[in-house]
């Protein structure tokens, strides 16, 4: 056997190419094992669904009724993404604490842009738009994120029904519950809104 300038023969380097191999092969297993008998962190969604962080925030939550097209969430928008129309000032009515005046022809929040930062909830003066809690707005267009709360308020719903909770309530008992909630008009602004599993 010919020696290479390391020194080493050319048997002690086929010998060690392949114990080398042996070992990066028992550490990429030992690693894969590692995974296959720990705790899975995927879940099946929306078979099962994971807790929310307490602050989390999902689609908002519209009360119309007290809203007063005070344009004050759009002005504090940092993308623009909220669009308001009335026919004539709007003022709550002390005795029912509901908005009164002229119409609100329109309430949209455009979720193509919106990044969930909570800035429009702040400025309210009625209180009457949130954060909720749900995260799921899959559409079939683009034109369906943008979302005419005021449309939905005519429906009695404070926010979109996702296309998940309309396909899956029959089958999944959680999700018939956050359909009957949404389609309730019940707010969701915290955790222990949301059905449980
Ligand atoms: S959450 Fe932020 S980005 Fe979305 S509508 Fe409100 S202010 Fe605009
Ligand atoms: S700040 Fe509140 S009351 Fe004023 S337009 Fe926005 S949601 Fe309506």
């Amino acid at each position: 056997m010919s020696a290479n300038p390391s020194g080493a023969s050319a048997a002690d380097t086929y010998f060690r190419d392949i114990w080398l191999s042996i070992k990066s092969i028992a550490i990429g297993m030992r690693i894969t094992l590692k995974y296959c008998f720990s705790k899975t962190v995927t879940i099946q969604y929306p078979y099962e669904k994971l807790a929310f962080a307490p602050r989390f925030r999902g689609i908002h939550e519209f009360e119309a009724d007290k809203c007063i097209a005070c344009d004050m969430c759009a002005k504090a928008c940092p993308v623009d993404c909220i669009y308001i129309d009335k026919s004539a000032p709007r003022k709550i009515d002390k005795k029912t604490g509901k908005a009164v005046g002229g119409d609100l022809l329109r309430y949209a929040i455009d979720y193509q842009k919106c990044m969930f930062c909570a800035l429009c909830t702040e400025p309210c003066p009625t209180d009457c738009i949130h954060m909720g809690k749900n995260h799921d707005l899959s559409s079939y267009t683009r034109a369906d994120m943008v979302v005419e709360f005021q449309e939905l308020d005519k429906k009695g719903m404070r926010t979109p029904l996702p296309l998940w909770a309309d396909k899956n309530a029959a089958k999944i008992p959680w999700v018939a519950k956050e359909k009957e909630r949404i389609e309730k008009g019940l707010l969701a602004t915290t955790e222990a809104d949301i059905p449980e599993v």
